[in-house]
């Protein structure tokens, strides 16, 4: 449920509706929008009446029951406002959200090496990139297959990140190698594969570092809501949503099915902020462009695109990896469209 405060309640008052609440055996939540305070709450509000809360203050506008199994997810909870993902980079503070500039997300899908990821990163910094992402634990299909470097992999980011000024996304595979990917990273992913580790979640969502959540290759639009409403239910609120595929039939010519139509339906059901990975999305490098420009078209809120310097020699992924004259030039490419929907950023760094 949520309960509407009216506009100018005073502080005093919203504490003691929380006191009484939480007296209630329910988890207030006292959510700050720009126009009012709204009290979400959590817990066994099915036998309770909205009329039995609206008497508690008359301060109280509305009590409303939110509908989605997915309640601190649902657009509904923060009163139709969006969530700006707001994340410190060494180059400032970068914005992620639907009234904010394009955040752009480039890098290799593993890091391979030093003087390659220091590289990557110069090379996408200098064509617009705000966040560089490389993977040291690489979630891989066959055993036999590149792992990634793993904790030396972090150090490079380290390094990539201390050279370029750029914020720092890699994956976590294990809560084991949590904390040590914290210290590096500037936001945590979780990937395709493990979008139902519902521990893993749990611990993600107890850490401080906002998370890309990736969408299961096989999970509906209610799975992916789900999953991400564990990490805003373990406390972490920073919560963004990566389409990067799902499974279809056909594996011809695509590796999986960009869905493009999260983007108004996610939009519709949440307040999260959304990112688009053509890459993954199609396999295919020369699939890229269209798809990242068609995502600007549809509303996405950022992209994460692959990168590698000599995708020919990639340990992973190179076939879907744009080289960096590509993506500079895709840069150009993209502003194009970015300007027509008014969300090409001069800079997307400290822009609140
Ligand atoms: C990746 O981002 O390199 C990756 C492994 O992605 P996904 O989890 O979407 O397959
Ligand atoms: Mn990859």
């Amino acid at each position: 449920m949520i309960v509407v405060m009216k506009i100018g309640s005073p502080e005093a008052e919203i504490n003691r509706i929380n006191e009484e609440l939480s007296n209630w055996g329910l988890t207030p939540e006292k959510i700050i929008g720009k126009h009012k305070v709204v009290i979400g709450l959590v817990g066994e509000t099915v036998d309770l009446q909205p009329e039995q809360i609206q008497e508690v203050s008359p301060w109280i506008e509305q009590v409303l029951r939110v509908e989605q199994p997915y309640k601190r997810a649902s657009r509904q909870y923060r009163q139709g406002e969006a969530t700006n993902v707001l994340i410190s980079t060494p180059n400032g503070q970068v914005a992620i959200g639907e009234n904010q500039p394009l955040v752009i997300v480039a890098g290799p899908c593993s890091v391979e090496n030093e003087q390659m990821i220091v590289e990557t990163a110069l090379r996408v910094k200098a064509a617009g990139a705000h966040f560089l992402r490389g993977g040291a634990y690489k979630p891989r299909t066959s055993p036999y297959a590149f792992q990634g470097h793993g904790e030396s992999a972090l150090e490079l980011l380290a390094a990539a990140r201390k050279v370029s000024g750029l914020g720092i996304i890699t994956e976590v595979m294990d809560a084991v190698d949590l904390d040590k990917i914290v210290e590096v990273a500037d936001v945590v992913q979780v990937g395709a594969r493990n979008m139902q580790n519902f521990s893993l979640l749990k611990k993600v969502g107890a850490q401080p570092k906002p998370v890309l959540l990736k969408r299961g290759m096989a999970a509906t639009i209610e799975d992916w809501l789900m999953a991400a409403e564990y990490v805003l239910a373990a406390g972490n609120p920073n919560v963004i949503l990566c389409e990067r595929g799902i499974r279809t039939f056909d594996r011809e010519f695509t590796r999986n099915t960009l869905d493009l139509s999260v983007v108004p339906v996610l939009r519709k059901l949440t307040h999260l902020p959304i990112m688009i990975d053509p890459s993954h999305g199609t396999g295919w490098s020369e699939f890229v462009p269209s798809m990242a420009m068609a995502a600007i078209a549809a509303g996405t809120d950022s992209l994460m695109i692959e990168v590698h310097p000599n995708p020919k020699k990639a340990l992973s992924d190179g076939p879907q990896s744009l080289t960096p004259e590509r993506f500079d030039k895709l840069m150009q490419e993209l502003s194009v469209i970015g300007k027509a929907v008014g969300r090409w950023p001069q800079s997307a760094v400290a822009l609140v």
